[in-house]
């Protein structure tokens, strides 16, 4: 399984040659290629071969995940798979949509893909996808939170790919008795330790890990895992085999 980074922004005003473009993940298996999520700032090598994947997979529609949220982009054909309440949100529609439902696996080509509610948006339900080749990867680039049992979400994963929006600052927000935001790369090497997912790449970078000292930031990813995950920043562009 091969993965690669088009981009690796999250949603900020800051960027830099590391972390250009929104964040969005290629997966290559045997013969199947597939993409999830294309958002506004989408890295334009994408584009010209976009209808080359076999499809793309919807985390939630916050425009830096899904462009139709604010634009007609009518250039992309092949399916695009989102949950029900992830299309409705959104002012226009890709032209090949498709229903995906919540904690439901489903055999895309050669890939299993189970997509897995989590916390994240109120007015804009997220998931992050688990998939499943030789080796099985979840890919939540916005999270608070699962909704399930992460003994469940987490059981047999050998890597986690997730939200790089905050490293150790609080970015949790309540309404009312709801919480919602993004969690902390801290809290998620947290859960690597209890449910022995032995590496992590964090993607969907925000302010504090895009602005950084790249030394200051390898010293407290040491310091969070206690050398017993393999944690990297993934980069735009970063590629790698599985
Ligand atoms: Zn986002
Ligand atoms: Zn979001």
């Amino acid at each position: 399984m091969i993965i690669e980074f088009p981009g690796t922004r999250g949603e900020i005003e800051e960027s830099s040659a590391e972390h250009k473009y929104h964040s969005s993940l290629i997966i290559r298996y045997k013969k199947t290629s597939a993409l999830i999520d294309f958002g506004i700032k989408y890295n334009p090598q994408l584009i010209n071969k976009i209808n080359d994947f076999d499809f793309i997979l919807i985390t939630h529609t916050h425009p830096d995940h899904y462009i139709w949220t604010l634009e007609d982009e009518n250039r992309i054909n092949i399916p695009v798979y989102l949950t029900r309440i992830a299309l409705d949100y959104s002012k226009y529609k890709p032209k090949d949509y498709r229903i995906i439902k919540d904690s439901k696996e489903y055999r895309l080509k050669d890939l299993k893909v189970v997509a897995h509610k989590v916390t994240h948006s109120l007015r804009c339900p997220a998931v992050g996808y688990k998939i499943k080749g030789d080796k099985t990867l979840i890919y939540a680039p916005d999270i608070l939170d699962f909704e399930e049992d992460k003994g469940v979400v987490f059981k047999d994963v050998d890597l986690l790919i997730a939200d790089g929006s905050s490293l150790n600052i609080n970015m949790v927000r309540r309404k009312d008795d709801r919480l919602y935001g993004h969690t902390r790369v801290k809290t998620i090497i947290g859960w690597c330790k209890k449910y022995n997912i032995g590496r992590l790449i964090v993607t969907h970078c925000g302010k504090q890990i895009v602005t950084m000292d790249k030394k200051e930031l390898a010293g407290r990813l040491e310091e969070y895992t206690e050398g017993k995950i393999n944690v990297i920043v993934a980069y735009d562009g970063y590629r790698m085999e599985l």
